[in-house]
Parts: structure tokens; sequence; C-alpha cells
């Protein structure tokens, strides 16, 4: 894992009072806490991450990220990966366009990550407390005081730092004071691999009566695919999904689902309470792509920026980029989120061969870069966006 910044030991102004690295406690053991915990230890500053659950073990998860997992997280990203994308299909009513990736996507098993990255963390000096449930975060003379339960015992640890990195419904950010976030359901089952669809090709479905967002068929080997979608409401997501199976004659083997945070806006990452100071990362920040909700490699991008701000007091340019990123996502939403079906044939045939092979040059974890490769080659798709703006704008009004 590469380290941000400088490694020296920092210190850190608690107004008349400096406290020598004191310690930094990361509440949630998952994706976006463990890279924290990792980077900041690595800064030379004492971690200690602690995890509700009783081990390190969280359910199984498939996921697709663009190879950029490689940059943030080094080693750990080749462990978990079990199966390399290296084109996507996209289908609305009887239409398709093909996507040939330059770079192949990655396909991750949640659980090994985990694994990797804790064991990265350890080895930088962070110790992972399981069964440890936090509660609250106050005001101290030396820092921060959290109430925590320990295998059913309450108890009272010290901090100066808290990293908020407990997902979605972020108990550290409500504590601290942060509103709480919008969430939309995500939910995938695992099939048997269609026999027409190859191992390395992901299929995107547009169907906005059931959905804003879209259905993925994702594989995860030569024989294991992750059928899924994004809805606005839990019951609509499982009976789309359902009857969509029903409609191939898929049978699910298991699922996977969670509440993921839609991004509505830059959440600023730190809150000063009394001499401490409390970050929020991951999901708890909201840090996840709302093109796709893909929360895996902007939550890393996050722990990079709080690791950052934590090591360098509060300065950070990853914080800034990320910002900029998941603003262009934003942007591409509102643009998408009121499609009708008419645009997304349009959408489907205005990507002709010099727009798809800039989708397939240019990863969507740079946005900007690629909403303004793409539009430059196909013009027609700015008018189009434009058209979504509008009508989200008139049904907002409406509403
Ligand atoms: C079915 C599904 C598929 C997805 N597919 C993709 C994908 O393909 N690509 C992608 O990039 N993203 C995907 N996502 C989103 C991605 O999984 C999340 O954005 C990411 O896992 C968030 O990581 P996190 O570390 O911020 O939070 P979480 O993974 O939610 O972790 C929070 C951790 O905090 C712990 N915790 C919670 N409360 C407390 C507390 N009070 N005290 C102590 N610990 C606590 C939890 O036990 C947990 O370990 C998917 C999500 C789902 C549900």
């Amino acid at each position: 894992m590469s380290k941000t910044g400088k490694s020296k030991r920092m210190s850190v102004e608690h107004g008349t009072e400096k406290v020598q690295g004191g310690e930094v406690v990361v509440v949630g053991g998952s994706a976006a806490g463990l890279c924290t915990a990792n980077l900041v230890a690595r800064g030379g500053r004492r971690v200690r991450v602690l995890e509700a659950a009783e081990e390190l073990s969280p359910a199984p998860r498939t996921l697709i990220v663009t190879h950029q997992l490689q940059n943030l997280v080094g080693a750990p990203a080749g462990e978990c990966t079990v199966n390399k994308i290296r084109r996507f299909e996209l289908f609305t009513n009887g239409r398709s366009a093909q996507v040939a990736l330059q770079q192949p996507d990655l396909i991750i098993e949640r659980t090994k990550l985990i694994h990797a990255l804790a064991r990265e963390a350890r080895e930088a000096g962070a110790v992972i407390d399981c069964d440890t449930r936090f509660h609250a975060v106050a005001p101290n003379a030396r820092g921060l005081r959290l109430e925590v339960e320990t295998k059913g015992k309450r108890e009272e640890l010290h901090a100066a730092s808290v990293v908020g990195a407990d997902g979605a419904t972020s108990r550290v950010a409500r504590s601290a004071g942060w509103p709480a976030l919008e969430t939309v359901p995500l939910l995938q089952a695992i099939v048997r691999l269609p026999k027409d669809c190859p191992p390395d090709t992901v299929r995107v479905w547009f169907v906005p009566a059931d959905t804003p967002y879209f259905y993925w068929l994702i594989p995860e080997s030569e024989d294991r695919a992750a059928l899924g979608l994004i809805a606005e409401d839990g019951g609509d997501a499982s009976k789309c999904l359902t009857q969509f199976m029903e409609k191939r004659g898929m049978e699910p083997l298991e699922w996977q689902g969670a509440r993921i945070p839609v991004y509505r806006g830059w959440i600023p990452v730190r809150r000063r309470i009394g001499r401490g100071d409390v970050y929020l990362v991951g999901d708890a920040a909201a840090q996840v792509k709302v093109t796709t909700v893909g929360g895996i490699v902007t939550g890393f991008r996050g722990a990079r920026g709080v690791a950052e701000s934590i090591l360098e007091n509060g300065k950070s340019a990853e914080l800034n980029s990320l910002r900029r990123e998941l603003g262009t996502h934003w942007l591409i939403r509102r643009a998408l989120h009121h499609f009708e079906q008419s645009d997304y044939c349009r959408l489907v045939d205005l990507l002709d061969g010099s727009a798809r092979s800039k989708l397939g040059e240019i990863t969507r974890d740079e946005s900007a870069r690629l909403l303004w490769e793409v539009a430059r080659r196909q013009p027609k798709l700015v008018l189009l966006g434009l058209r979504g703006l509008l009508l989200g704008g008139n049904s907002a009004r409406r509403s």
C-alpha cells in the first residue's frame, strides 16, 4: 500500500496543548476504515480500529472496480481479484452497443479484500478490536472521549482524533452532528453465468420503467455472475430483480444487498469537537460515485485524503480532487436520472466508434476527462444530457 505524504511522526495542536501523536481511533473495520488505519499508522501515529462485528469476515460481496484500485491499495488489489472484465455490452429496448476496455476492470471479492487490508493495517502497527461497538463521542480535556461496548461491556476510550468509517448509517456522524444521509437499496443475486455471456463481459440494461439506474450482470468466474440493480425503494428492487430473473430463466444461488448513500453534494469530512477532530470516510461521508453507486475506489481516495489531513494538519489535495470527481458524477446522474426509454435508445445509437473508443480508454474514475472527450467526439450527447437535466428540472418543479 502506498504511503500518504511524509512518514514522519506529526504533532497536532490542540489549543495550547500539543498532543504528540495522540491516538487515532477508526470506527469501522471495512474497506475505507482499514485503508485509513493503514495509511495513518504508516504515517507514524498510533491507530486503533473498532469493529462491531465479532470477526473481520463480512458477508461475501462481488464488486467491480476500475484498475485504479491497484494504484490506491497495491498488493491487496491482486489478492482479492477473482476475474477481469474486458468489455461492456449496453442494452436498451432491443438496441445494444459494445465498449471494449483498454485496461480491464477488476472483479473483486469483498471478504478477500478486507482480509488483505487488515493484514496490511496490522503490519503498519494498527490494532484492530473486533466485537467493539462505538456509541458516542464527546469532548474531554485530552481530546475526545468515546463510549464503546466491548463484548457486551460498556467502557470509555480516549483519542486525539476519531475517524467514522462506519458506513451509510454512521453512528459517528450522528454523534458528531452531521445530518443523516439519503440512501438507495442495492441488491444483487448470484446466478449461473448464462451460456451466451463470455466471462470477461459485463452486461448493462437500461430499463427506466423499473429503475432510473440500471441492471447489471457481472461475471465473477467462468460459471457464476452477480445480477443486480439499484432501485429507489427496497420492495421495488426485490420485485424487479425477481421478475428480471424469471424472464431469463435465472435462479438466485445467493443474495447480496445493502443500502448505499446517494451523493448529493460534498460533505465536509472534518469537524472540530472541543480539542479533538472527528473525520468521516467512505460510505459514512457518501463518497460514492452516484452514476454507478460504486464506493470502493472513491472510499479509498477519501481514506487517502483523511489520512493526509490527519498527518498534515488539515491539508489534503486528494480531498479536493475527490470532491471534483464526485461532483462530476452528480452532474451526469442528474442528466441521466429522468431519461425516458427513447432517450436511452438515442444514447445507445449515438455511441459511435469514436465515442465508444474514448469510453473504453478512460475509466469512470476520471469522469471529467471522460465526459469532455466523449462530448468532443459526439456533441449530440451533450444536447441529450442537457435534455436530461431539463427533464429533471421539470419533474422537480412538478413534484
Ligand atoms: C450488493 C452491493 C454491491 C456493490 N457493488 C459495488 C461495486 O461493484 N463497486 C463498488 O465500487 N461499490 C459497490 N458497492 C458499494 C460498496 O460496497 C460500498 O461503497 C463500500 O463497501 C463501503 O465501504 P465502507 O468501508 O465505507 O463501509 P462499510 O463496508 O459499510 O463498512 C462499515 C463498517 O463499520 C462497521 N460498523 C458500523 N457501525 C459500527 C459501530 N457503531 N461501531 C463499530 N463498527 C461499526 C460495520 O460492521 C462495517 O464493518 C456495492 C454495495 C452493495 C450493497
